[in-house]
C-alpha cells in the first residue's frame, strides 16, 4: 500500500488564500548562476570554434564521439527509411496527427493586405515567411516526436524556406519516430546535436550548421538558458517553464478521469503543476481518493508523486464565478473546463494557453493530435503571449506608396512635426514634395 498522497488543499475563504496561491505559483524560469556560466562558456566556444566545439560538447554531454562532423547529420534517405520502417499503426497515427496539425494551422495564415486612399496613396502590410528556422527537439531523457510536428508543421505552413532540426541522441541512440516525424513534416536538415551547443550552432552558424533566423522548441534548463542568451542575434519563440494543467470541474465528471488528467501533466516533470478548482467539496475528496487509488498503477509514479506533493493544489471555491476569477489569476498553460456548457462561459476566460472544453476533451488529445499547437505559454505568461503558431514564422513589412497629391498633403503635417523635433532634414525632405 502506498502512503496517502499529500496535496495542498486551499479554500478561497481562508485568510491567506492569495498569499498561499502566490507561493504555489512562484516559478523562476532561468535563474541558476552556475547554469548561466556553463551555458555562456558553451556559446562562446561554439561561436569561435564552430563544428569542432559542437563535436567536443556532444562527446562530453551526450557520450557521442564522431571523427567527422558529417556523422552528426542525418540524410533525407535516413529520415525516409525511419518512416518506412515504422509499424503501420504508428505510421498512420503520425500521419493523421501531422495532417490535423496542418489543417488547423492553415487557418492561421495571415494574408498581405492594402488599401488606397481617395488621393491615390496606398498603405498596406506585406506578410512574408522567414527564410530559415531552427527547431530544437528535446531528446536528453525522452524523445518527443509530437514536438517535431508541433514546431515544424506550422513553419512549413507559413512557407519557411528551410527548416533545420537539432535533436540530441545520447550515446548515439536515435529515435525512429522522431526521424519519421521530421520526414513527414518536411524538415530539410537534421543534426543529432543538443543542449546549449545546438542552440549556439543554430544562432551563430558553424562550418556545417547554417545560421537560422529564429529558434523554436522546448528543452531543459541548458536549452532555455541558451535560447534566452542568443535572443537578439536570432528570434526565439518563448522560454517555457514546467508543464501545467488547471481543471475546473462542477463535480459531475468521473473523478478517475479528472485524477488521470491531472497525472497526464504531472508525469512530465517533478516541477509540473496540476491544479483542480471546484465548488463541490465532496467531489474534491473523491478526486483525492481517485488519486490515491490510481497513483500506484502509474509507470511514472515517483515523478507524479513529487509533482503532486510540491506543486499541486486542490482549490475549493464558492461558485463558477469564483472559479473563473482564480483561473484568470493563474493564467494556466492548459485549462480544462469540465462543466456542462463551457461554450456559454468561454469568453470569460481571459488568460489561458489552450482551453479544453467539456468532459470529453482530455488535455492529452491536444498534446498529440487534436490539431492546435501543444507549445503553449507557461508560468502565467498566457497574460501576454499565445500558442506557437504560423504567425511565429511570418513577419510583416509595412507598405507605403504616396501619390503626388498624397505626398503634398502628408508633407505639410510631417514638416510641422519634424520642425517641432528640430529634425531639419526630415522637414525639408517632406517639404520638397509639397506642391
Ligand atoms: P534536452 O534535449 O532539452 O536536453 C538535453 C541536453 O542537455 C543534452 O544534449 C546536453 O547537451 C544538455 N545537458 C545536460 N546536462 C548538461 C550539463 N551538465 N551541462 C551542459 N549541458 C548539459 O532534453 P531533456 O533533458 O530530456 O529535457 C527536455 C525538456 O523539455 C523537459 O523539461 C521536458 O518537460 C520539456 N518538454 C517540453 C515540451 C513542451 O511542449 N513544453 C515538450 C517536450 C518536452
Amino acid at each position: 500500500m502506498s502512503s496517502p498522497v499529500s496535496i495542498t488543499r486551499l479554500t478561497t475563504t481562508q485568510d491567506n488564500f492569495n498569499q498561499q496561491l502566490d507561493q504555489l505559483l512562484a516559478w523562476e524560469a532561468v535563474s541558476d548562476t552556475s547554469v548561466n556560466e556553463a551555458v555562456n562558456d558553451i556559446l562562446h566556444q561554439v561561436k569561435h570554434h564552430g563544428d569542432k566545439a559542437v563535436m567536443e560538447f556532444t562527446a562530453r554531454f551526450d557520450r557521442l564521439e564522431v571523427a567527422d562532423f558529417s556523422q552528426l547529420e542525418m540524410s533525407q534517405e535516413r529520415l525516409q527509411q525511419a518512416l518506412d520502417g515504422l509499424p503501420d499503426d504508428q505510421r498512420r497515427a503520425l500521419e493523421l496527427a501531422a495532417e490535423r496539425v496542418r489543417v488547423y494551422h492553415e487557418k492561421q495564415l495571415q494574408p498581405s493586405w492594402n488599401y488606397t486612399e481617395a488621393d491615390g496613396t496606398m498603405l498596406g502590410q506585406q506578410v512574408m515567411p522567414m527564410d530559415r528556422v531552427g527547431v530544437y527537439v528535446p531528446g536528453g531523457k525522452a524523445a518527443y516526436p509530437s514536438s517535431v510536428l508541433m514546431n515544424a508543421v506550422p513553419a512549413k505552413v507559413a512557407g519557411v524556406k528551410e527548416i533545420i532540426m537539432v535533436v540530441p541522441t545520447p550515446g548515439g541512440e536515435v529515435n525512429e519516430l522522431v526521424l519519421a516525424a521530421a520526414c513527414i513534416s518536411g524538415v530539410d536538415r537534421v543534426f543529432t546535436v543538443g543542449g546549449a551547443q545546438a542552440v549556439a550552432a543554430l544562432a551563430y552558424g558553424t562550418e556545417t550548421v547554417p545560421q537560422v533566423d529564429k529558434i523554436v522548441g522546448p528543452g531543459n534548463i541548458f536549452v532555455a538558458t541558451a535560447k534566452r542568451a542568443v535572443f537578439g542575434t536570432v528570434g526565439i519563440d518563448m522560454i517555457a517553464g514546467p508543464s501545467e494543467i488547471l481543471v475546473v470541474c462542477d463535480g459531475k465528471t468521473d473523478p478517475d478521469w479528472i485524477a488521470m488528467d491531472l497525472f497526464s501533466q504531472a508525469e512530465h516533470d517533478e516541477d509540473a503543476q496540476p491544479i483542480l478548482v471546484s465548488w463541490d467539496a465532496s467531489f474534491i475528496d473523491q478526486v483525492q481518493a481517485s488519486i490515491e487509488k490510481l497513483l500506484p498503477t502509474m509507470e511514472r509514479e515517483s515523478i507524479i508523486q513529487a509533482s503532486l506533493r510540491d506543486r499541486a493544489a486542490l482549490i475549493q471555491v464558492k461558485d463558477l464565478d469564483e472559479a473563473l476569477e482564480v483561473t484568470n489569476r493563474i493564467a494556466p498553460e492548459h485549462l480544462e473546463l469540465s462543466i456542462d456548457d463551457p461554450m456559454s462561459i468561454v469568453e470569460r476566460i481571459r488568460h489561458a494557453g489552450a482551453i479544453f472544453m467539456g468532459r470529453y476533451t482530455a488535455e492529452a488529445l491536444g498534446d498529440y493530435c487534436a490539431g492546435p499547437n501543444h507549445v503553449l505559454p507557461t508560468s502565467g505568461t498566457a497574460r501576454f503571449s499565445s500558442p506557437l503558431g504560423v504567425y511565429d514564422f511570418q513577419k510583416r513589412s509595412s507598405l507605403i506608396m504616396c501619390s503626388a497629391d498624397g505626398a503634398s498633403e502628408l508633407g505639410k503635417t510631417a514638416s510641422i512635426l519634424a520642425r517641432g523635433e528640430s529634425l531639419t532634414a526630415h522637414a525639408r525632405s517632406a517639404e520638397y514634395r509639397i506642391k
